[in-house]
């Protein structure tokens, strides 16, 4: 070891710190229960227990300097002597990918002041700022031309005006191919190297989300989609009975719709037996080729041949499978007149032939059954596109603004690119619902099984054109609120007795007004400062907090950023530690800033560790920064107060020493075994003894095996997969994680993790205090500077930057009639009601389901308020306010008509990787497919008009909920590959338990851009492609990106002209599978695709791994995998597989 050990003599650092009292303020939480005293903070208090005092330390040893002169490192190291060159493009502000500082510059001044909201367009009901702002006055007239929004978020690009891609074209090219089916059919590679290099984080398709990419309109040649092109049969569209409905609304019926093909790959990976009995019509059911068939079709729905699984699954209510994801199982369904499915005495039997169906299913590659004669296939072009939908929101939605002043509207789709105008409501980039009209009773809701949820963003970054929440000061009396349930003032709160009381529109409870904030009514009741005040008008604001809202009384301390790096061989030897700390030395000069500030507040640490932890003085008074050994691991303690958390101004000479040092100081190592809790502990207690809260930074590769506390064994076991047991691979292996992430919380200290691992090292475990923190993890299996340090660099850079509350604690209320009975993403929760986060940044999402508690009515609607407290990255305690208000319905059509696809996508995608932690993994897809067919059959027996059963009729708001649901079902968590690994299933359910409703949508669905199809004049995208290798032509390059990763597939007969262009060889043998950019060459091609690249990563909240993929080169697996239409490797279904199956589902259910 080339680091000096010492043994503890060191005194005990550090005075008592008086125990957190807790926050025995009046009022934060509160909302009132029952039997519960409104001791609002009350609530908040929840995780009082968490704030202890420091224990005593240990010991410590304080080697002043660094080790002694023989040690590895002499404290004037040579910094010249690290290659400056090791970094790519350093800092230089933020590169192409790098997204826009989260805070600052990109928004003057953060917030306005409230003095500074000054009167304004009345006529919008916005006021306008007169401080400068950077979106223009809300008051100016919307020019459709100039709504390209650059931001993270929505997409930056505008106008696409390529030419539209012809389906019928790419169909025609694809005549001859040789893609499809034998290659599909081929079984798993034995040893399909997704292994080192190559490796990536495997994840399952999805959908360009975000989507900015205004692609042209969809081919014209494709027609109106599903609902106008059949096999030959007439499109039926009935109205809602009795309705009027635009044509917008009209339910999708899908032609003609067959069973399933008999085909070739259909079979096992599809839904054999039960499901298998196509439709008696057309095709009395012979079994597909290949299978067993373990009885009569499913036609006969009393056949049962074994019980249903038993659902022990703590996430989905007890009961029958089949009760899907809610409520109380079927049996005790309010009957309704009528309704079909009761007939069936219970969905178990209904789905009794599950067994075989669960095993043909999982993962078995069975995939490649006997070539039959080619399938008789539905037309894929029959059933709905999503890309036709997405092209026809943008169309119909993209031009105008999203004004938010009426009750219950839908938004765009998060794919169509739009501005919003807060008018009352809070914007769709906060909250997003699954249906914008909730069903009065809670009848209604089981009936359609519709699951009510809003996704919400809190932080979540805004375009540039829009304005960021005015801060609203009160004073010492802080924010005004309801009496009893403690809903801050909001626009829907009504004043009465002429203005002097107000009556809650959460809880119907009338407060006084206190006589600072009395104001005169006008003639219609309304306040006459209406406009002048945000929480009156807007639907999303800030209160700045008063003391009451703060830990003990005590305004917070800026927070602190500590930067832990592994240094045990493995970092070292793959130049990991020297390129973080040449990183650091530039990316400290972007933390965080509050608005105008000139400096960031935040201070810094540094820590480095393998088996022992090394602390570091960089007070800005020393010459040279001292390193304190802290090898006693078991009871971790800080070895230093003062100079361990610095100012990066102050301290700069002596940080930049540090980091120069460090990758010289454990050059020689050979220490390969590292501890984790105990960096987590020792950043913890940094943060409780400088009392402040703060992000930790840390940078690990491997298992750790030292002897410490938490101390893991790698308990890696594929062979779990598809048993029983499957699940204790997402849990965590010891319950010592759990405890330290609560600890961790109460003190507001979050953790990001960066993972570089080269074998299993248990995200499931290692990740369990970073997610009930709110922070990120990022993994880079087999990290390797020359393909890695880009995507790595570009996200620690956004990471470090972007913007983040601190020790935050959230609750949403409701109006009387629903309240919120469950959550979805990283946090933590000591009682039911509030979500604390130790952090909470930009991208983190929160999904909320509601349950109803009483009914509601059509009159006054339903209300959400989001209250989010928080410390800012200054220092500055705030409350987020977002409200929202929904419809209320009595007819189920209402609530067909008003749903979101997408946000309902989110929704079971979190609750079925939620639901793997206690149940098998095929009793969670079963759920899944139960529940989504019970919503289209409630439909069709309610909302649709009679017709055939043959028919497959699907509300035109959920038409895509059969494609996307698939897309989930066969996505790595729930149905993984042979390749993928267990920490790769963890990783990806621990980012899409934070992902909002962009992310899982681009994630489930990805984006698919033809990239030969691309008018190099112009900056338009070309047209996106359904994810089908029907839809590719071996003369075309394609990309392919789903928020993770980006593929630039090339056909093998592509131009050689092309290829040159793009890659600078000049034949199709001669392109490098190994490349991890396009490289740089000067003609339009290129300079087109490395856009659109640039483009696309600067969209996403991660930095996208780029692989080529060469057409028949093995890679080409990988890929596949993405083409989410297409039967998977893993036994996935195809589109139209699953199609068929789902409209048996719904016949099996309504007959
Ligand atoms: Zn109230």
């Amino acid at each position: 070891m080339s680091v000096n050990q010492q043994a503890h003599t060191g005194p005990p650092y550090g005075q008592p710190q008086p125990g957190y009292q807790g926050y025995p303020q009046p009022a934060y939480g509160g909302q009132s229960l029952p039997g519960v005293p409104p001791s609002q903070y009350g609530a908040y208090n929840g995780p009082m227990p968490g704030y202890q005092q420091p224990g005593p330390p240990q010991g410590y040893f304080p080697s002043l300097g660094f080790p002694s002169k023989g040690s590895p490192v002499s404290l004037n190291s040579d910094t010249s002597s690290l290659a400056p060159n090791f970094i790519g493009p350093l800092r230089a502000p933020p590169t192409s990918g790098a997204p826009p500082p989260a805070s600052g510059a990109s928004h003057p001044s953060g917030h306005l002041a409230y003095s500074q909201y000054e009167h304004g367009d009345v006529q919008n009901g916005i006021p306008a700022s007169a401080a400068p702002m950077q979106r223009p006055p809300a008051s100016q007239p919307f020019l459709p031309g100039s709504a390209p929004t650059p931001v993270s978020q929505t997409s930056t690009f505008q106008q696409y005006g390529s030419p539209p891609a012809s389906v019928q074209q790419l169909s025609n090219h694809m005549a001859g191919m040789t893609i499809g089916s034998a290659a599909a059919s081929a079984p798993p590679p034995a040893g399909l190297g997704y292994g080192p290099p190559t490796s990536v984080p495997p994840v399952s398709g999805s959908f360009s989300a975000t989507g900015s990419g205004l692609y042209t309109p969809y081919s014209a040649s494709q027609g109106p989609p599903p609902t106008s092109v059949s096999q030959g049969l007439p499109l039926a569209q009935p109205p809602f009975p009795g309705q009027t409905i635009s044509t917008q609304r009209l339910p999708t019926q899908v032609p003609g719709f067959a069973p399933p093909p008999p085909s070739t790959g259909v079979g096992p990976s599809s839904y054999p037996p039960t499901t298998g009995a196509p439709r008696p019509p057309t095709m009395p059911g012979p079994p597909l080729p290949g299978q067993t068939v373990a009885g009569p079709p499913t036609s006969q729905p009393n056949h049962v041949s074994s019980p249903p699984p038993p659902s022990a699954m703590s996430g989905l209510h007890p009961g029958p499978p089949m009760s899907g994801l809610h409520g109380p199982p079927p049996p005790t369904h309010p009957p309704q007149p009528g309704y079909q499915m009761q007939q069936n005495g219970s969905f178990g039997q209904v789905r009794g032939p599950q067994p075989n169906y669960g095993g043909a299913y999982p993962g078995t590659p069975n995939y490649g059954s006997p070539p039959g004669p080619p399938p008789k296939r539905l037309d894929p072009d029959s059933i709905p596109s999503p890309i036709q939908v997405i092209e026809d929101d943008r169309s119909n939605r993209g031009s105008e603004p999203f004004v938010t002043g009426v009750r219950g509207q839908v938004p765009p789709l998060v794919t169509t690119n739009f501005l919003v105008k807060d008018q009352g409501n809070a914007s769709p980039r906060y909250i997003r619902c699954t249906s914008y009209n909730i069903p009065c009773t809670s009848d209604m809701a089981k009936q359609s099984q519709v699951p009510l949820a809003a996704v919400i963003k809190p932080l979540a970054a805004l375009p540039p054109e829009e304005t960021l929440p005015y801060l609203v000061d009160h004073g010492e009396s802080g924010p005004v609120r309801c009496n009893r349930c403690k809903a801050y003032m909001c626009p829907f709160m009504q004043f009465i007795e002429g203005g002097r009381r107000f009556q809650c529109c959460f809880c119907s409870c009338v407060t006084e007004v206190p006589p600072h904030y009395f104001q005169h009514l006008d003639h219609t009741g309304k306040r006459v400062d209406f406009y002048d005040r945000p929480e009156l008008s807007l639907g999303s604001y800030e209160f700045l907090a008063t003391v009451d809202y703060c830990k003990n009384n005590k305004f917070p301390s800026p927070p602190a950023f500590i930067f832990m790096i592994d240094v045990s061989y493995n970092a070292v030897k793959s130049g990991l530690v020297r390129l973080i700390c040449e990183e650091l030395k530039s990316l400290l000069d972007y933390l965080p800033r509050e608005g105008n500030m000139e400096e960031s507040a935040i201070r810094v640490g540094f820590v480095t560790y393998n088996k022992v932890l090394h602390f570091y003085n960089v007070k800005s008074s020393l010459a040279q920064p001292q390193m304190m050994v802290v090898s006693d691991v078991a009871d971790m303690f800080v070895p230093l107060l003062d100079g361990f958390l610095v100012n990066v101004n102050e301290s700069r000479t002596v940080i930049t020493s540090l980091l120069d040092q460090i990758p010289e100081m454990f050059a020689d190592t050979r220490e390969t075994e590292t501890v984790f809790a105990p960096v987590i502990q020792a950043g913890l207690e940094a943060l409780k003894a400088a009392e402040c809260a703060g992000k930790l930074f840390i940078f690990h590769t491997s298992l750790p095996i030292a002897e410490a506390p938490g101390k893991l064994k790698n308990r890696d076991d594929k062979k779990l997969v598809n048993t029983d047991k499957e699940k204790t691979l997402f849990q965590p292996q010891t319950s010592f994680y759990n405890n330290l992430a609560k600890d961790c919380v109460a003190q507001g200290c979050c953790v990001d993790l960066f993972l570089f691992p080269n074998q299993y090292l248990d995200v499931a475990t290692l990740g369990v205090v970073t997610y009930q923190t709110g922070g990120s993890i990022y993994k880079y299996a087999y990290f390797q500077l020359e393909t890695d340090q880009d995507r790595f660099l570009n996200d620690l850079r956004r990471d470090v930057q972007k913007e983040v509350g601190f020790d935050a604690v959230m609750r949403v209320r409701t109006s009387t009639g629903i309240r919120a009975t469950d959550f979805f993403g990283a946090f933590y929760m000591s009682n039911t009601t509030d979500v604390e986060m130790a952090g909470l940044d930009c991208d983190k999402t929160i999904t909320v389901e509601f349950k109803h508690d009483d009914k509601l009515s059509e009159d006054s609607g339903a209300l959400l308020q989001c209250a989010l407290l928080y410390t800012s990255c200054a220092g500055q305690r705030r409350l987020r306010i977002h409200n929202l208000s929904l419809n209320c319905c009595t007819q189920l059509a209402d609530l067909y008509r008003n749903c979101e696809t997408d946000t309902l996508i989110n929704y079971l995608a979190k609750y079925a990787y939620r639901g793997v932690l206690s149940s098998p993994v095929k009793t969670v897809r079963d759920a899944l497919i139960n529940q989504c067919a019970q919503i289209l059959a409630c439909y069709r027996k309610n909302c649709a008009s009679p017709s055939s059963a043959g028919q497959l009729i699907l509300p035109e708001c959920m038409k895509l909920l059969p494609v996307y649901l698939n897309c989930v079902l066969k996505s790595d968590v729930l149905q993984p590959g042979p390749e993928v690994t267990t920490d790769d299933r963890a990783y990806i359910r621990q980012l899409v338990t934070s992902m909002d409703v962009a992310e899982t949508n681009v994630f489930f669905y990805p984006r698919l851009l033809p990239l030969t199809k691309a008018d190099v004049d112009s900056d338009s995208l070309p047209a996106a492609i359904r994810n089908s290798e029907e839809r590719l032509s071996k003369g075309d390059i394609y990309l392919l990106e789903n928020g993770l990763n980006i593929f630039v597939w090339v056909g093998v007969s592509v131009q050689q002209g092309l290829i040159q262009n793009l890659f600078g060889v000049s034949s199709f043998s001669q392109i490098s599978s190994a490349l991890s950019t396009l490289p740089v060459l000067e003609n339009p091609f290129s300079k087109k695709v490395r856009s659109i690249v640039d483009m696309l990563q600067g969209q996403r909240s991660r930095y996208m791994k780029l692989m080529i993929v060469k057409q028949e080169d093995k890679l080409e697996m990988l890929f596949r995998h993405f083409l989410v239409e297409d039967k998977s490797l893993s036994g996935g279904a195809s589109y139209v597989d699953f199609l068929c199956h789902m409209h048996k589902e719904i016949r099996q259910l309504l007959s």
